[in-house]
């Protein structure tokens, strides 16, 4: 079994119902064992400002699958949530984003998958998220703490846990 941490965002639709699902079909499609999931945050868009405000947040798991067929099968779950990536934007409204934010130590820099994940540490809507679940985190040489120091958190609040 590998750990990997994913990344959830979303600006259409109801994205926190969509999250409960997805994460269940993460770990059904993935054979993957849950082992932390963060709460879910309000957060102000970024890349293209001129949209609503996203959900994000942050899960764990241990997978059998390896990076490539992880990160397959995270964008069969997009495309199951209603993603549509011929007809949207570069960062522009979408149901679902699943990034594959860190898979054990390994680095890896091909266009169709990079890990760590590239923007990781420009993102404070996926470092607020890494941070609650475990800020001691040591990712590509810097631990999601300090990364997160770095960076303005304005605007980002956490959502109170759903009943
Ligand atoms: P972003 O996640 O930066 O908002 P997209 O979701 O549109 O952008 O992803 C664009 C492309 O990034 C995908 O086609 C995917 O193959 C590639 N990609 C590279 N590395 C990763 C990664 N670690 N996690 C998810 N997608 C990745
Ligand atoms: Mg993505």
């Amino acid at each position: 079994m590998a750990h990997a941490l994913i990344a959830l965002g979303g600006n259409v639709g109801d994205v926190r119902a969509t999250f409960r699902k997805a994460i269940a079909n993460i770990c059904g499609m993935t054979q993957g064992a849950l082992l932390a999931r963060s709460s879910d945050y309000a957060t102000p868009p970024w890349g293209d400002v001129e949209q609503a405000p996203f959900v994000n947040a942050c899960m764990e798991i241990d997978t059998p699958l390896d990076p490539h067929a992880l990160l397959f099968a995270l964008q069969k779950i997009e495309t199951k949530f209603g993603r549509d990536r011929q007809n949207e934007r570069r960062w522009g409204p979408r149901t679902l984003d699943l990034d594959l934010i860190a898979y054990e130590d390994v680095s890896l820099e091909r266009p169709e998958l990079t890990l760590p994940h590239p923007r990781l540490f420009e993102r404070a809507f996926v470092l607020v998220p890494l941070a609650e679940m475990s800020p001691d985190r040591v990712i590509g040489g810097r631990s999601i703490a300090s990364a997160l120091a770095e960076l303005s958190t304005d605007g980002i609040e956490r959502l109170p846990d759903a009943t």
